[in-house]
């Protein structure tokens, strides 16, 4: 019996990796923090000069993150999946491990791919040797001061575009037909699902093209995905 409950577990496994999303996805866009982000972002991009760190600093910096609370029942989840786990944001890293510290899921991921991961952000003078692919995993909060930082003529690397993808299949080894992709955005799943994931929209239980499955609440996912749970 054990070994036929074995063998159906590891005909189950299809997923080798797991990606999250972070904001209206790891907590609800009823814990009003989103609103607070939207608020400052039309505050501050109206104009196009800006640097990247300055720009995430005003963002995020003023967030009333107390609105998130530790979210123990999310927290035993992740902890009994066995899968790789990622957080894939467009966020900055600060905002990133704030959030985390927040709901208390700190150390439930083995990695951080966000906005510095993505997009070298880092002045020519800085150490040649400092890959800009290298997954963030400290806690330091990166916030060199920088003077005088005109706008990279690179574009920036963010979801939804498809390049923001292919860095992270890249830098994170990720075989994108055995990975399950949580997002809120409908345009973040619709190029996940393009480019080969199976993607789940959070935060509605209707599911939307694009969308291979829809959930309610990211706490959902034992119902969703039993095999994702090991036994305990
Ligand atoms: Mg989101």
């Amino acid at each position: 019996m054990a070994y036929e409950e074995h063998y159906q577990q590891s005909l189950s496994s299809k997923y080798e990796c797991i990606l999250f999303d972070l904001d209206d996805t790891l907590y609800p866009y009823s814990s009003g923090l989103s609103l607070e982000v939207a608020k400052n972002i039309q505050g501050k991009a109206g104009g196009y000069d800006f640097d990247y760190d300055d720009f995430h600093g005003f963002v995020h910096g003023r967030l009333p993150y107390d609105l998130l609370k530790p979210d123990p029942v999310l927290r035993n989840l992740l902890r009994n999946v066995p899968q790789r786990k990622l957080i894939f944001t467009n966020a900055d890293q600060a905002h990133a491990s704030r959030v985390l510290k927040m709901l208390g899921l700190e150390d439930c991921f083995d990695g951080i791919i966000c906005f510095e991961t993505l997009n070298d952000t880092k002045q020519p003078s800085d150490s040649a040797g400092d890959s800009s692919t290298d997954i963030e995993m400290n806690t330091d909060s990166g916030n060199a001061p920088v003077d005088d930082l005109t706008l990279p003529s690179t574009p920036i690397v963010c979801k939804p575009f498809d390049k923001a993808f292919e860095a992270v299949f890249k830098m994170a080894d990720i075989i994108p037909q055995k990975t399950l992709f949580f997002d809120d955005s409908f345009r973040n799943l619709q190029t996940g699902s393009r480019m080969g994931l199976h993607t789940v929209l959070v935060g509605t239980s209707q599911r939307i093209e694009g969308a291979h499955h829809a959930l309610e609440s990211i706490h959902n996912i034992p119902e969703a995905f039993p095999e994702l749970i090991a036994d305990s």
